[in-house]
């Protein structure tokens, strides 16, 4: 999953960027309005999370035109404490959700994965498909109900592949949202990390649809 971070406080940044990134979610951070519009216009993320007093463009026109050029990517915005306008201007504006700061940072993973698995169709933290089921909350993975130890790297693979259920994911799109651009980011590279979860997770769980991606196993392999 990849989520883009929109804050000019670098303290917050970092601490955001930081509990993200251990929640398993690859994360971009940028620090300025006109920025932040062009990346969530160009780029496939699936969560922004948009603080709103932001250098260059607020982060109120940054939304609005996001949303008026058709962009559907959920939003959480951060809002300044007891500011119900901001709120509700954030809401009218296209905002998924918001968070008023200060904030607890468990408070803000819990609602960028509710965002996420709800824009993906999934109403639980825990999501099933087939044999497999991927609980969001715990970053576990497990097979007919027996847990299955995985890497950082493995689990944001089949939780990426779980979000998108039956769809067959094209690899140059699960590379992009599993790898930083500083990463090792061969399509090779990726062909390795599948096999490993193959031997972790046994057959007939990950799918390859040779010439076009990846997908998991809906019928119970
Ligand atoms: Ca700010």
């Amino acid at each position: 999953m990849r989520v883009l971070l929109v804050e000019d406080d670098a303290r917050i940044a970092a601490d955001v960027g930081r509990a993200l990134t251990a929640a398993g979610y690859r994360v971009e951070t940028c620090a300025d309005g006109e920025e932040a519009w062009f990346l969530g216009d160009t780029e496939d993320y699936d969560l922004i999370v948009l603080d709103l007093g932001l250098p260059g463009m607020d982060g109120l026109a940054v939304l609005k035109r996001w949303r008026a050029g058709g962009r559907t990517t959920p939003v959480l915005v951060l809002t300044a404490r007891g500011s119900w306008s901001e709120r509700v201007e954030g809401i009218d504006a296209g905002a998924d959700d918001y968070l008023p700061k200060p904030f607890q940072m468990e408070e803000l993973v819990a609602r960028a994965r509710a965002l996420i698995r709800r824009s993906l169709g999934h109403a639980a933290a825990v999501l099933t498909v087939g044999r497999l089921s991927v609980d969001t909350r715990s970053m576990s993975v497990s097979v007919d109900a027996v847990p299955v130890p995985v890497s950082p790297l493995e689990y944001r693979l089949v939780a990426y592949l779980a979000h998108q259920r039956d769809r067959v994911v094209p690899t140059p799109e699960l590379l992009d949202h599993l790898y930083g651009d500083d990463d090792a980011r061969e399509a090779n590279a990726l062909e390795a990390v599948v096999a490993r979860l193959r031997r972790k997770l046994g057959g007939g769980i990950i799918e390859t649809r040779r010439g076009f991606g990846y997908t998991l196993a809906s019928d119970g392999g």
